[in-house]
């Protein structure tokens, strides 16, 4: 026994000293190229842009500040930024609307407190500035769009036009950003009609690689469908910027087409739960079904967002996109006849386009009006776990458990067309606060591990970042975290490209 772990390690060992490493890191010499490559306009090296540009969404970390920051404007500026790291043994991490809430473009810190000490120096590479849409093929229902292009931005930009009206359907925060979007290939609340960014709304990307060199995803072919080869763009999203830097994509439009929003509130989850399975089994084509429990209703009329307050009970936020006024008017009519079976009260239809805006802003005011459950001070910690539909009102009643024995609050909003499920969790935070409270953990990590034991999933939408790595090995398997391994290897044999993120540092592991 003691022979075979030897052997084992010697072997990890000798693997480990064949493999390339990266140059010890010389800051100086990665500046002085930097500044004879790129104008001043293109290198942030103030710390104020530093400082924010390493400052995430909701953490609670003092800020771990980048070197430099490169604004890239062209895929040529990004391979030049490549050649400096690689040679002067630089990490890279590649940024877009920096919406992401999983740690994914924080430089990873060798202590998590108090003094930040990168261990190696970072360069962000922003794409931000790369924001124009190159080609617009309306026949074809796609746009090439540069990876600073928020979709926010992109339906702007389509909605001037004359002709069929065309979109760009998945909706995660509205500052994310196409190369950012593809990085964690998540989704938003269309999910339910459109899928996600792993569908095929990406369907070609340009990537620059680590050793300098410059792929397209799909060489020349613009087609609706191919299968020729490996699904190489698939390995870059939801890579979080690990494998490759996005410097052009080609995506998917969908027609634009009336749309009605409609509201309704259930007994309880698993009523919902019911309804939501019966519409989708008619065949009806909801493009957004959304669950808000009582919690978070309760904090929607203290935030009197509506003009009436609504019952303090899970409810349900449903758009329907069809061809015609008709069609979404005879769905509804389908829907309200679902929902009394189910147990829910009466449907209420949005009668016009602006009662269309004020219930949808039920749903997005969510995150501030649940702020208001606990008031000055409160923090969030957002979770993302998702689940088969049929396992849904069980985890809601599980959860609801957990959450009661933690003594803290922590309402639902749920993709619930999508099994997805978001508990905030809130706590009124303390001066100088650096972590989160134990209790805040312990639920978190109390909900995953529910979600896994239900055959769900860590992570619907947000991604792994730092946060979540020490779930992949539970939710995935040994075999599958070696193949993702070797991918990196392959990729990025030097580690200098988003270190640390999805996967954990070789030897750090710190498996749940
Ligand atoms: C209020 C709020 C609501 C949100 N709601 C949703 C939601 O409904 N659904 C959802 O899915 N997510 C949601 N998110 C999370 C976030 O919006 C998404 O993960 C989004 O896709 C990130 O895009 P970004 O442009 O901000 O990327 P960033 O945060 O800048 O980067 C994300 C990751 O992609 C990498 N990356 C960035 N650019 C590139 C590139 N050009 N090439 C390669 N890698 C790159 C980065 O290194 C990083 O790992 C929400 C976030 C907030 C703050």
């Amino acid at each position: 026994m003691a022979h075979s772990a030897a052997h084992e390690r010697l072997a990890a060992l000798s693997s480990h000293l064949a493999r390339p490493t990266a140059p010890p890191p010389d800051w100086p010499g990665a500046l002085a190229a930097l500044e004879a490559t790129f104008p001043a306009h293109q290198l942030s090296l103030d710390l104020a842009t530093r400082q924010q540009h390493g400052q995430s969404w909701g953490s609670l970390l003092p800020p771990a500040p980048p070197a430099a920051v490169l604004h890239a404007l062209a895929t040529s500026d990004v391979v030049a930024v490549v050649r400096i790291a690689t040679r002067f043994g630089i990490v890279l991490i590649p940024t877009g609307g920096r919406t992401a809430l999983e740690g994914q473009f924080t430089p990873t810190r060798q202590a998590a407190s108090g003094e930040v000490v990168l261990p190696r120096p970072t360069i962000h590479v922003s794409l931000s500035r790369m924001n124009r849409v190159l080609e617009l093929h309306a026949q074809d229902f796609q746009a090439v769009v540069q990876p600073g292009v928020g979709w926010a931005s992109l339906n702007a930009y389509l909605a001037e036009r004359d002709g069929v009206k065309l979109f760009f359907p998945v909706d995660p925060a509205p500052g994310s950003e196409f190369g950012g979007m593809a990085g964690v290939a998540g989704s938003g609340t269309n999910a339910v009609g459109y899928g996600t960014l792993r569908a095929e709304w990406i369907q070609g990307m340009t990537v620059v690689l680590m050793d300098g060199s410059v792929i397209r995803t799909k060489g020349t072919n613009r087609a609706r469908k191919s299968t020729t080869g490996f699904d190489t763009g698939r390995l870059f999203l939801g890579s979080e910027g690990t494998l490759g830097i996005i410097t052009e994509l080609t995506v998917r439009l969908a027609p634009s087409v009336p749309l009605k929003v409609a509201l309704t509130s259930f007994p309880s989850v698993a009523n919902a739960v019911t309804a939501v399975v019966d519409i989708l089994g008619a065949g009806l084509t909801p493009t957004s079904l959304e669950l808000l429990d009582g919690t978070s209703i309760r904090g929607l009329n203290l935030s009197k967002i509506l003009p009436d307050e609504l019952p303090e009970e899970p409810t349900v936020l449903m758009r329907f996109s069809n061809p015609s006024d008709e069609v979404n008017r005879a769905s509804l009519e389908t829907v309200a006849k679902i929902v009394e079976r189910a147990g829910g009260r009466e449907l209420r239809v949005a009668k016009n386009e602006q009662e269309n805006d004020e219930l949808w802003k039920a749903r997005k005011s969510q995150y501030w009006s649940q702020q208001l459950l606990i008031g000055a001070g409160c923090r969030t910690l957002i979770t993302d776990v998702c689940v088969p539909i049929s396992r849904l009102a069980e985890f809601v009643a599980r959860s609801e458990v957990l959450v009661q024995r933690s003594g803290l609050v922590a309402p639902i909003v749920a993709h619930i067309g999508d099994g997805n499920v978001h508990r905030a969790i809130l706590w009124k935070g303390a001066e100088g606060e650096t972590e989160r409270p134990k209790e805040v953990e312990h639920l978190a990590k109390a909900l995953v591990k529910l979600a896994l034991e239900l055959e769900g999933t860590c992570a619907g939408e947000h991604g792994i970042g730092l946060t979540k790595r020490k779930y992949l090995r539970a939710e995935l398997g040994e075999g599958t975290v070696a193949l993702m391994r070797t991918v990196k290897r392959a990729l990025d044999p030097l580690n200098l490209l988003n270190p640390g993120k999805v996967l954990f540092p070789e030897g750090e592991e710190e498996w749940v």
